[in-house]
């Protein structure tokens, strides 16, 4: 069941300083989220959450979640300068990353982040740009379907991470060759899934594989990572993932296998991004205008380039109307934003009470891959970004989008003055030709 979304009485009080659109964190459900996870792992002496950076890639939530003890997961350049520049050092940093430039590489070692290799080719590469680390990660691609009982939950086959699992002896003997020590290894093998066997039948799945490595090829290992992928009820009546249920089942699974095996402990550890943050956010939006054709819509101030999922996945995000929770869902509208693509809608065919012109429109979930997947299309700019705290201050954490961030990319245009609409100087337009 997605969560309340604050009262109308909060949101106006915030909308009375920051205008919509804008992505409203929850820090105590954020923090809730983090501690349920510890507590249902607190079994595995070496258990951390490293937040997948690129869920919600804003320093005040990067630190809200080292506070409570949270690594993150970088993917990127980009990413690794905002781990270390929010101060998070050394193996609090994992670097799980495909099609990795020498760049990438040479700052995660200088780093000292822990390499999650995404190919059998990228051993010697990164021997030749930074160098193999003693501790380095292998992430895994077993193939085939991956079925939870008879569903098929993903299809790794048709996954272009990670290696086989012919390779991966292959690569382990390699990388002793070449100087390092001790191994982890990664898989992430569905994406968000409510389903609580998830974790632990990868679990069990990476265990047998480290027990059997470890003999195969006389290898230590110091660290499973069972990555991201537990999921968030997007929809009333679905379920939320039951964490205690999950770190009991993982526990098992590690005592049947590395438990019996004669190896010293390892680390178990998750690379979460949408459980942690998603359910703990929701995009504020005015309704704009209505418009009565074949159908009904609502239009919003925000649009795909706020949120992206419904458009890019069709996924669903509940929606309710700020002061209208108890009312009537005695209407059928599209909910849309104002692209020039008519897949920018946040809602088709749905139940919603009467929407008037001047009401928030909340879109709730939008924690995690929200405000992180947007983008710039139709000269749409990015929406800012608050977070509210317990005790119902509430500050902003980005900045919305101006037309001068817009144009600060493009050759030979300057932007001369600092308002909400720049006006371009022909005369520094440079080369570029005159409209
Ligand atoms: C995206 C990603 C995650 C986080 O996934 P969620 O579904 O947000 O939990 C973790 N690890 C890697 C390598 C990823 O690409």
């Amino acid at each position: 069941m997605p969560r309340t979304a604050p009262s109308l009485e909060k949101l106006r009080e915030i909308t009375a300083e920051i205008p919509t659109p804008f992505h409203l964190y929850d820090a105590a459900g954020i923090r809730k989220n983090v501690t349920s996870l510890q507590q249902a792992f607190s079994w595995n002496q070496g258990f951390k959450e490293y937040f997948a950076v690129k869920a919600t890639p804003n320093a005040a939530i990067l630190q809200l979640l080292k506070d409570q003890g949270c690594g993150v997961d970088c993917s990127s350049y980009t990413e690794l300068l905002l781990a270390d520049a929010m101060g998070f050092r050394g193996h609090e940093i994992m670097f799980s990353s495909n099609v990795t430039s020498a760049e990438e590489y040479q700052l995660a070692r200088k780093l000292g982040a822990i390499i999650n290799l995404d190919d059998i080719s990228h051993i010697d590469f990164l021997a030749e740009n930074g160098g193999i680390p003693e501790d380095i990660c292998l992430r895994f691609n077993p193939g085939g379907d991956f079925k939870l009982g008879t569903t098929v939950m993903g299809d790794p086959g048709e996954a272009k991470y990670g290696l086989t699992p012919q390779q991966m002896p292959v690569a382990i003997n390699r990388l002793k060759e070449l100087g390092a020590k001790r191994f982890g290894i990664h898989s992430f093998l569905a994406s968000n899934t409510t389903d609580s066997d998830y974790y632990p039948t990868l679990a069990k799945i990476l265990f047998e594989l480290v027990v059997d490595l470890h003999k195969q090829c006389d290898a230590e290992f110091f660290l499973v990572n069972l990555s991201g992928g537990i999921g968030i009820p997007y929809k009333p009546g679905l379920p939320n993932a039951d964490l205690e249920y999950i770190g009991s089942k993982v526990h098992a699974a590690y005592e049947q296998t590395i438990g019996t095996s004669g190896m010293k402990d390892l680390a178990v550890v998750a690379e979460l991004g949408r459980f942690i943050t998603g359910p703990n956010a929701w995009l504020i939006a005015t309704a704009l205008h209505h418009k009565d054709i074949h159908k009904q819509y609502v239009g919003l101030d925000a649009s795909a380039v706020n949120l992206l999922r419904p458009a890019m996945y069709g996924a669903y995000h509940h929606i309710t109307v700020a002061g209208k929770e108890d009312a009537a869902l005695d209407h059928v509208y599209d909910v849309t934003g104002s692209l020039c693509e008519n897949n920018d809608k946040f809602a088709i065919d749905r139940e919603l009470p009467e929407i008037e012109i001047g009401d928030l429109v909340v879109i709730h979930d939008t924690g995690a891959h929200g405000h992180s997947m947007g983008y710039n299309y139709n000269g749409k700019l990015r929406s800012a970004e608050v977070l509210l705290e317990e005790d119902g201050s509430f500050r902003m954490i980005r900045r919305a989008e101006t037309p001068r961030d817009y144009f600060a990319t493009i050759a030979g245009f300057e932007v001369t003055e600092d308002l909400g609409k720049p006006e371009l100087d022909p005369l520094k337009q440079g080369d570029a030709t005159s409209a």
